[in-house]
């Protein structure tokens, strides 16, 4: 890192994960970070939010919680959905927004995702705007007129210079497969992803965290921070194991 941008690592659990099993991750992660000058932030199944705000507040608060997705709509008739202040209400300080598998699997559009990061925005929390390529994309040539689209689309939904953002940057072909993009691809995406802020907000572009994500893991991760414009990670698989997670949380700042 040559930035002072503080390395945030984040890990998304999606569907896993028994409600005690949630609690013994979260306190992993906790004991994790004492000592290291990384943030860190878990990402749990909703059901399991409020054990683990419990078992977050009760080891000092340093680990932040987040929600995996929040409606675009504020409440409602809108069954199997979250709402951002409900996130807000249960100690959540950020929300990813627009994972790959919400627009990949359930069909989330850029619209759709603005309309979360406004009503995440409107709750006081801070966005994670996922973006990411398919690999028909990329082997099309069309990976920079992706990623910048849904960036724009994300990049609409703020209010003013003073609205919070982290942006995850997650080739789809990456996540979950065993196969991370190489540190060169993450550096040209990050690139393209902070000169597209800096068009509008060169100061943001500056202080913005960037994180890499994809089938990071303890062995490939010290790759992705040595990118000076990777800010950390969202890590899924390798999340769900408290020793790598753990180790992930201490990587950056020891340089290990
Ligand atoms: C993710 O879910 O955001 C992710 C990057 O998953 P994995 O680390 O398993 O590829």
């Amino acid at each position: 890192m040559t930035t002072t941008r503080t390395p945030l690592i984040a890990g998304n659990w999606k569907m896993n994960g028994t409600r005690e099993e949630a609690r013994g991750w979260a306190a992993a992660a906790a004991e994790a970070l004492t000592g290291s000058t990384n943030d860190a932030a878990v990402f749990p199944p909703d059901a399991w939010l409020c054990d683990v705000a419990e078992v977050l507040a009760s080891a000092g608060g340093a680990v932040a919680l987040g929600g995996q997705s929040c409606c675009w709509e504020p409440k409602g008739a809108f069954t199997g959905a979250t709402s951002a202040a409900m996130l807000a209400e249960v100690g959540c300080r950020y929300v990813l927004c627009g994972h790959s598998e919400r627009r990949h699997v359930f069909g989330e559009s850029d619209a759709d995702v603005a309309g979360s990061m406004a009503q995440a925005l409107a709750a006081g929390l801070t966005p994670v705007l996922c973006v990411g390529e398919t690999i028909e994309e990329r082997e099309a040539g069309r990976t920079q007129e992706v990623l910048l689209t849904q960036v724009d689309a994300g990049l609409g939904a703020l209010r003013g210079a003073d609205d919070p953002l982290v942006i995850a940057y997650e080739p789809v072909w990456a996540i979950g497969t065993g196969k991370a993009a190489t540190p060169t691809e993450a550096a040209e995406a990050h690139a393209w992803i902070r000169a597209r802020v800096a068009e509008t907000d060169a100061e943001r572009a500056e202080r913005v965290r960037i994180l890499y994500g994809g089938s990071v893991n303890p062995d490939n991760i010290g790759g992705f921070l040595d990118v000076p414009d990777v800010d950390g990670a969202l890590i899924g698989g390798a999340a769900l194991d408290p020793v790598k997670f753990g180790l992930m949380i201490r990587h950056a700042s020891t340089g290990a």
